[in-house]
């Protein structure tokens, strides 16, 4: 059997739950447990796939094609594993089903409420991944914050197990943060106080408080927050602001929150942490040796979580490559066949990052151009992809009127089309191209150097493709399909010849870069901006100028 441990959140969102159970579990990995962590979201939607990014940031995608929130892409970077759709519950689907089973008849004649009846699918929820023997330790972090009514039903149900479990089974954590007040220099522990007391007014003790906060705890505050919130003074754990998400892991350690999970839990057979590949990346991460400027062009670029795993991922290439990876964003909006010289001057590589929808489009053509005219590293990724192979069909091929059929229904030359199956496809939610697939990779190709194989799996999310019809046309002339689904010859990545790196890729290799194992095309794409930077100007080619 497995032993649960419940991540709450208090007095305020955004205080990094995801990270401190992210850091929490890579410790406990690291000391040699089985580890995996869920998410539970209050909100209604049955997934965030809908979500617009604005809303909830990311949406990540796990390798059995669901779609998720974001958090998951920060366990999966930590811990070096796949989640899946059971690492991820919301509301919504949990009265998905037990609405569904009241109309199957499963509660005749009794009333359906949210005790037991709700709560019990959310304990179900909970205790299905440390069912089968996998795992040693399942972390469940609930989302949102204690004391909102949309996650009372969670709350109950971590109450009902702290009860209905063996004491040593659960560890209950609650972060909490402690505002530093200028006016009077003093940190202060009342909203941590208040939370607590809401927390326990709901029937849940906390084992432990994780403080986030901004200067360091005294040993009389720590003491005071025992006190009050009822727990002993070392389960008071100061989270100090940290440069990057990845010190975490060595703060958490450092404050022991691994060891009294451990002592809770009655766990006696676990090692030392073996922390030194992540010390090492943290190392060549704070101590770059170079460093270059890469344009990331998207439409929702005042929202970072947006773009999270990009970023993310970015940060591992970085490392690999000991250089320093600055972001710069780029509005596609903004960019005009006029101004494009100059919203792109001084970069040394360009990303043209997923999306969906008319708007920013024709900045990201111009974009492309301008990149695989002037030997810029070019990185498309989904719609990124989509708009480099209109681009070449534009201002290459010779196929003026040439678009997707997403942004033009009525385009002259369907370059990018919707997919066979996806036409009488009409439902939103979960219905896209999702999840892992097969990519068979050309060996004479820069795929193939990069990836160092003639097979990958890559996951994706998407409705539309690049049309074969046009595919003769397009590898005549310079742009080839280096990459395609066994299967359905679907096109997978597309890259161009004679250009220093450009590379455009139909799935989301952000999705699968970790910590320990950074994502291959982001490590050479870095690699070839790192080159570009050196050389100190453009490479010049015939093969970049543009035909026409
Ligand atoms: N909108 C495009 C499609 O559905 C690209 C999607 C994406 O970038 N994730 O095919």
């Amino acid at each position: 059997m497995a032993k649960y441990i419940f991540v709450t959140g208090g007095v305020t969102s955004s205080l990094g739950k995801g990270i401190i159970a992210a850091s929490l579990a890579k410790l406990l990995q690291a000391r040699g447990l089985r580890v995996t962590i869920q998410k539970f979201d209050p909100y209604i939607n049955v997934d965030p796939g809908t979500l617009n990014p604005y809303e909830h940031g990311e949406c990540f995608v796990t390798e059995d094609g669901a779609e998720t929130d974001l958090d998951l892409g920060h366990y999966e970077r930590y811990l070096n594993i796949f989640t899946s759709q059971a690492n991820n519950v919301t509301t919504g689907r949990i009265y998905q089903t037990v609405i569904n089973k009241e109309r199957e008849g499963a509660y005749l004649g009794k009333t359906v409420q949210v005790v037991p009846h709700i709560t019990d699918e959310i304990k179900r929820r909970m205790l299905e991944l440390g069912q089968d023997s996998k795992y040693d330790v399942v972390i469940t972090e609930i989302g949102g914050t204690v004391g909102d009514i949309e996650s009372l039903p969670f709350v109950e149900a971590v109450r009902q197990l702290q009860w209905e479990l063996p004491e040593e089974d659960t560890v209950v954590i609650h972060l909490t943060l402690i505002p530093y007040l200028k006016a009077a220099k003093e940190l202060k522990t009342k909203p941590t106080q208040h939370s607590v007391r809401m927390l326990s007014q709901e029937g849940v003790h906390p084992d432990i408080i994780v403080c986030r906060t901004e200067r360091s705890l005294t040993p009389e505050l720590r003491r005071k927050i025992a006190l009050f919130c009822n727990v002993k003074p070392e389960a008071v754990i100061e989270a100090a602001d940290a440069a990057s998400i990845y010190e975490v892991p060595l703060l958490m350690q450092r404050e022991k929150l691994d060891l009294i999970c451990l002592r809770k839990m009655e766990i006696t057979n676990y090692g030392e942490p073996e922390m030194l590949k992540w010390k090492e990346f943290l190392d060549k991460l704070k101590y770059p040796k170079s460093k270059v400027t890469i344009g990331l062009i998207g439409k929702y670029l005042e929202l970072q979580d947006a773009y999270k795993s990009i970023l993310e991922s970015f940060v591992h290439a970085g490392a690999v490559n000991e250089c320093q990876v600055q972001i710069v964003n780029v509005h596609s909006e903004y960019i005009t066949d006029i101004n494009v010289g100059e919203k792109l001057a001084g970069l040394d590589g360009l990303l043209v990052a997923p999306g969906f929808g008319m708007r920013g489009v024709e900045g990201k053509i111009t974009a492309v151009r301008y990149a695989r005219e002037k030997g810029l590293p070019f990185f498309g990724i989904c719609l990124g992809m989509q708009m480099a192979v209109i681009e070449y069909a534009r201002n290459v091929l010779g196929l003026t009127g040439a678009h997707s059929t997403e942004m033009d229904p009525q385009t002259a030359e369907p370059v990018i089309d919707l997919m066979d199956d996806q036409k009488q496809v009409t439902a939103k939610g979960g219905t896209m191209r999702l999840g892992a697939y097969p990519c068979d990779i050309r060996e004479d190709s820069l795929a193939f150097s990069i990836y160092g194989k003639k097979q990958v799996s890559e996951r994706h999310r998407h409705r539309w493709e690049f049309n074969n019809r046009y595919l003769e046309q397009f590898e005549n002339s310079g742009m080839k399909a280096s990459g395609k689904n066994p299967a359905t010859g679907l096109v997978e990545i597309v890259e161009l010849t004679g250009h220093p790196f450009f590379i455009g890729v139909q799935y989301h290799p952000e999705l699968k870069s970790t910590v320990e194992s950074p994502q291959p095309i982001f490590v050479h794409f870095i690699k070839a901006a790192k080159e570009r930077a050196e050389a100190g100007s453009p490479v010049k080619s015939a093969a970049l100028q543009s035909t026409i």
